[in-house]
């Protein structure tokens, strides 16, 4: 019989912790090897987008033949879809490789190496460089910017997007802070999409470094879990009624919609900054795999054609997102306010915020019982989470079996972890 551990007394406490330790020795007996770390699709996901590989005609419908050298901002007909897809004109498109954080580190480096267009001086060459943070957040992001040097200010999180009034203030008096990562839409790791109102303050803001870049990742833009298909105002559009597109880079890719590490990714921004990165780009490669970008432009055809791929992705989604919420709900909400989760409409996560102090201590007893999540903090810079309390859920790769039984394991160790930390904190 569950009840608030808050309510509870020493005896009733060890009495709560006897019977999960039980519980947890039998998942232990289980031998389980499962993981909800990383947000890999599962096979299914994937299955789906398999007829991609099936074109055998590379020339396009103008007669031009992407086997060849050529077009080092991408194929025009990908260009056009990701356009689309971002709400952006086709000339303002850059269409990549396999990987759009390779785009994004890439971009980084040549901030560091040469600076941009309009950089007093390469970012390498400015003393205690800054880089705002998000949080939590992607750890992928927040690595490039920590290997390359900069110092990483964290900026909470709240289900409108950042905290504008601290960034606003922040960038207008410093300028070596040079740039900031986003998740605009359905973010990593809370799901949240950013207001209206929150992407018009981004347009709008006054900093003091001239060559300030917003890093706005759109990883997740046509994720939907919901009938509700979110749409929000298009930052380089909303930026250049201020004047300030030169500051705008919004990345996408494919990789959550075809395959991962086999996809195409892409940049907006602005014809200034197009041409910038592409002579820096020129130095670096010759052109990207047009192959597979005409692939996936027959495949996927346009953001219609997209829309209708991820509804096929989102019925295998949403029953593994329902399993990891229905379990939460039913085994940690009579305990009483011991942990708090997000409700996401999109992408590929849901935060789960434990007792702060209880969230290190939840990912070991699941890791020492077969379950991996991803190491607690990793969402914070340094991977320091100051309240010891988030933990990024992944229900995407498992099949709906094995999310369940994470789940519920999950469940045992949170209560488990937060148990032993009231006795201990009764001492
Ligand atoms: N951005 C975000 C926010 C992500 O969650 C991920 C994948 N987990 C990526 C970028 C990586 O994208 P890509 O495969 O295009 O490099």
């Amino acid at each position: 019989l569950m009840a608030d551990y808050f309510a509870m007394n020493h005896d009733e406490l060890t009495a709560e912790k006897t019977a999960l330790e039980a519980q947890y020795k039998k998942f232990q007996g289980m031998n389980l090897k499962l993981n909800m770390a990383r947000g890999k699709p599962g096979p299914h996901q994937m299955d789906l987008a398999m007829d991609l590989l099936k074109m055998d005609n590379y020339i396009t419908d103008n007669g031009f033949d992407t086997r060849n050298y050529g077009e080092l901002e991408g194929l025009p007909e990908a260009r056009a879809l990701f356009a689309d897809v971002f709400g952006v004109q086709p000339g303002e498109v850059f269409v990549g490789g396999n990987s759009s954080l390779q785009l994004m580190y890439n971009l980084v480096a040549i901030g560091m190496m040469f600076g941009f267009q309009d950089s007093p001086k390469p970012w390498g060459q400015v003393e205690h460089r800054k880089f705002l943070c998000p949080v939590p957040g992607y750890d992928r992001h927040f690595a490039i910017t920590e290997e390359m040097g900069f110092e990483l200010i964290s900026v909470p999180m709240s289900p409108d997007g950042p905290d504008m009034d601290m960034i606003e203030k922040l960038v207008a008096e410093d300028d070596t802070i040079k740039g900031i990562w986003c998740v605009p839409q359905y973010s990593n790791p809370d799901g949240y999409t950013y207001s209206d109102e929150t992407i018009r303050r981004f347009a709008a803001l006054k900093t003091a470094a001239p060559d300030f870049k917003i890093f706005w990742d759109e990883a997740y833009i046509v994720h939907h879990l919901t009938d509700e298909i979110i749409e929000t105002p298009v930052l380089l559009n909303e930026a250049k009624k201020y004047g300030n597109e030169d500051r705008v880079f919004m990345f996408t890719s494919t990789s959550k919609i075809t395959f991962p590490g086999a996809g195409i990714s892409a940049i907006a921004c602005s014809e200034n900054s197009m041409k910038y990165m592409c002579k820096r780009f020129s130095t670096m490669i010759i052109s990207y795999d047009k192959m597979n970008q005409l692939r996936h432009v027959r495949f996927l055809k346009n953001k219609a054609g997209v829309l209708a791929h991820m509804a096929k992705h989102r019925r295998r989604l949403v029953p593994c997102f329902d399993a990891v919420k229905t379990t939460f709900a039913e085994e940690l909400t009579p305990c009483g306010n011991i942990a708090h989760w997000t409700n996401p409409k999109g992408g590929y996560f849901i935060s789960l915020y434990v007792m702060p102090g209880c969230a290190k201590r939840v990912a070991q007893l699941c890791k020492d019982c077969g379950l991996t999540l991803t190491g607690a903090g990793s969402a914070y810079p340094y991977h320091k989470d100051p309240d010891d309390s988030h933990l990024r859920i992944a229900p995407t790769y498992p099949s709906l079996t094995e999310v369940e039984t994470a789940s519920a394991l999950l469940c045992v160790c949170v209560r488990l972890a937060v148990v032993e930390k009231l006795l201990a904190d009764q001492q």
